[in-house]
């Protein structure tokens, strides 16, 4: 910007020693020789000054780049307390990153340097089951499409080392491997502060599942309401406050207009008797009870039919520090932490925010997966789910 303004005094002052060129005084010539020498310093000036300006610029795409680089790098890295300092995010190991897709297996220092980010608890022990010889027959899917036979029993199953007690001990059990790889994975996340992350429910058998399913079903379809004006389905358990009682014409549910101290109905065009009526607290119209269907679709949101829960797997668990695995969970410190830090014990956040269209699940913020550390960090860079990563292979 500043070029344009130096430019022009400097071709306004070579004009004006010019005409003096005309009386070819020896001082003339003297003027001449300065102003040469001037308008080349202002030339080079100039030029000095557009590198520089190109300089800054570049300087400035690159840190963005790099700006990008690390934050990109940070969200893969814990919640980070100060004390994580992550000296291994040179950019050389990005780049090298970037060509290799090669996640190292076998070895903690190598993932470390690969991931940038040093475990906490010691790995020692836990290696082996963070990364297991046999990870890849922990990746498949389990859901409507690909359910579990109802006979299915996992086998290698364990007691759960961070079960919450209070919970049914029928939901106790998870894979042997998983539960070692969960320990480190708690572990770490108690270094970070968040120490009272507990299981509520791991392996669940196929009839338990089977109540299970069954109970949210009965529930649901007692107390939930459906709005025909909204076209929704309002769950009552978890949002109470979308139905409020109204008064409403008590023949046709319609609302009424106060006439001379009356109440009459626009609907039914007659002075009407009026009650507390369930309404849609968005539109105010009144909402009913919803059919089979549309609770089945509805529970099939957050629940699954026997068979078709990765429960069943013994290969998952619920975990938070709730009272109940709700979305009052989500956006907690500890929810973040895990989430991020998942894919460096090999577990994954099975049903991530945004991808109910692809696991037919909404999000869950409590529902870790076990998929072993190389698929649970390559899914994790990709932002793929575990659908998404399966289908993928299987091409
Ligand atoms: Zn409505
Ligand atoms: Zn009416
Ligand atoms: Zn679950």
């Amino acid at each position: 910007m500043a070029t344009q303004p130096q430019k022009r005094p400097a071709s306004s002052q070579s004009r004006t020693p010019a005409k003096r060129k005309k009386k070819r005084s020896p001082q003339g010539f003297l003027y001449a020789a300065i102003t040469l020498i001037f308008v080349f310093m202002v030339l080079a000036t100039v030029l000095i000054c557009l590198l520089v300006g190109c300089n800054e610029q570049s300087t400035d795409e690159s840190y963005e780049e790099s700006f990008s680089e690390s934050s990109a790098a940070e969200s893969s890295t814990p919640e980070s307390k100060p004390d994580n300092s992550t000296p291994e995010q040179s950019e050389p190991e990005e780049s090298s990153k970037e060509e290799s897709v090669v996640i190292p297996v076998g070895s903690t220092e190598a993932y470390e340097k690969y991931i940038g980010v040093e475990y906490k608890v010691d790995m020692t022990d836990y290696e082996q089951y963070v990364c297991p010889e046999n990870e890849k027959e922990f990746v498949f899917v389990v859901n409507p499409k690909h359910p579990l036979a109802s006979d299915f029993v996992p086998e290698n199953l364990v007691k759960c080392t961070y079960f919450r007690e209070t919970q049914p001990s029928s939901w106790s059990k998870i894979n042997a491997t998983a539960n070692k790889a969960l320990e480190a994975f708690l572990k770490e996340a108690a270094y970070y502060g968040f120490d009272d992350i507990t299981v509520t429910s791991a392996y669940r058998s196929y009839n338990s599942q089977a109540s299970i399913y069954q109970r949210y079903f009965d529930n649901d379809i007692k107390q939930d309401y459906v709005c025909d004006t909204c076209a929704e389905y309002f769950d009552i358990s978890y949002f109470p406050e979308k139905v409020v009682k109204l008064e409403r014409c008590s023949a046709c549910k319609g609302a009424f207009t106060e006439l001379d101290g009356e109440k009459y109905c626009e609907s039914c065009m007659s002075v009407a008797d009026t009650a507390k009526v369930a309404c849609c607290a968005k539109c105010g119209s009144a909402v009913r009870r919803p059919t089979e269907a549309e609770t089945e679709k509805h529970v099939l949101t957050y629940s699954t039919k026997p068979g078709t829960s990765e429960h069943q797997s013994g290969l998952c668990c619920d975990m938070h520090n709730q009272a109940n695995s709700t979305s009052a969970f989500d956006n907690t410190p500890e929810a973040k932490w895990l989430a991020a830090n998942a894919h460096r014990f090999g577990f994954i956040l099975r049903y991530p925010p945004n991808t109910q269209h692809i696991t037919g699940i909404k999000h869950e913020s409590w529902h870790f997966r076990y998929v072993g550390r190389t698929a649970a960090t390559e899914m994790y860079e990709k932002g793929l789910t575990l659908d998404e990563y399966c289908a993928e292979t299987e091409e």
